[in-house]
């Protein structure tokens, strides 16, 4: 066993470079500064807003008819 001294790996999130987890990377699990603030900065603009929540606006409309159909239906 002399393979003690050997680190993990792991891919750097931003560009995927494999990188080992030691002090050699002080920004793990970044390569880089750069990459660590580059995904800081994906997660403040809307790089990661999840598209496709219905507007609610219609939503109510929706439920304002169905409540008068229900009203007839008694
Ligand atoms: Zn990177």
């Amino acid at each position: 066993m002399t393979d003690t001294n050997q680190q993990p790996q792991l891919d750097c999130p931003q560009c995927g470079k494999t990188i080992t987890w030691s002090e050699k990377y002080p920004e793990r699990p970044f390569c880089s500064q750069r990459c660590r603030e580059l995904d800081f900065g994906a997660w403040a603009t809307e790089s990661y807003y999840i598209p496709g929540e219905p507007t609610w606006v219609e939503e109510m409309e929706d439920d304002d008819m169905d409540e008068n159909t229900r009203r007839y239906n008694g």
